[in-house]
């Protein structure tokens, strides 16, 4: 048996529908410009180009209700709405055409990103860790089994802020679809269970204020309402 110097930290999890069961999370993979509409609004071209990814921390992942704490050291925090897949088993070099049997299940979730520090770190050449993985930049609806809802390829995604449309898309507009974006990342890293997925954000993004009341969805997968607490 292991002895640590102290007590481990939690495992990181997430809500399951109707469930007491929870979801143990393992690691967080996010992948950048993966509608075209959002592409060209952050002065890239949609031409489809192997998808590119970037990563949050497991306990980035927090619940998307209640009060969502406003980040340290931006004045620029973006919602962006997105599909997240629960992956239930991994492997490397996953082809296509078997990758989605080893999706567990699905939620909506927000890539929330320092959208300051991201463009320094752009501008700088230096890694976007700072403006995209800080501490509850990964608020989640509760996860739904893919046995219960299938694998949707299709539905309207959208934010609303203090009742107004922000965003909004569709699953079929995703560049790389699910099954692509868990085939490429195989390539990359053997994925396991307990790994998510943030699969893009369709066009729309914009900044967050304390205060806001934030609604995302998508249609036949879950919903969450969460609002933005003051500034630190
Ligand atoms: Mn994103």
């Amino acid at each position: 048996m292991t002895t640590y110097a102290f007590p481990p930290p939690a495992t990181p999890s997430l809500a399951i529908a109707d469930s007491e069961t929870r979801f143990p999370i393992r690691r967080v993979f996010c992948v950048g410009r993966n509608y075209a509409a959002h592409a060209r609004e952050m002065g890239s071209d949609p031409a489809r180009e192997p998808p590119f990814f970037f990563m949050k921390p497991a306990d980035a992942v927090v619940p998307a209700a209640g009060m969502l704490p406003y980040p340290s050291a931006t004045s620029d925090l973006h919602h962006e709405i997105e599909l997240v897949v629960a992956m239930g088993a991994g492997g490397v070099n996953i082809d296509a055409s078997e990758a989605e049997q080893l999706i567990w299940g699905y939620g909506v979730g927000l890539d929330l990103t320092r959208r300051d520090l991201q463009a320094q770190a752009k501008d700088t050449r230096r890694p976007w860790d700072m403006g995209k993985g800080f501490d509850a930049s990964a608020p989640c609806s509760p996860l739904v089994p893919a046995s219960r809802i299938g694998h949707p390829a299709a539905g309207r995604i959208f934010l609303e802020v203090n009742g107004k449309l922000v965003q909004d898309g569709d699953l079929t507009e995703l560049i790389w679809p699910v099954a692509g974006l868990i085939s490429e990342l195989s390539r990359l890293v053997a994925l396991q269970a307990g790994d998510l997925i943030m699969t893009g954000t369709p066009a729309g993004v914009g900044a967050l204020q304390p205060g806001d009341r934030v609604h995302g969805a998508v249609a036949g997968v879950a919903s969450f309402d969460l609002t933005i607490g003051p500034r630190p």
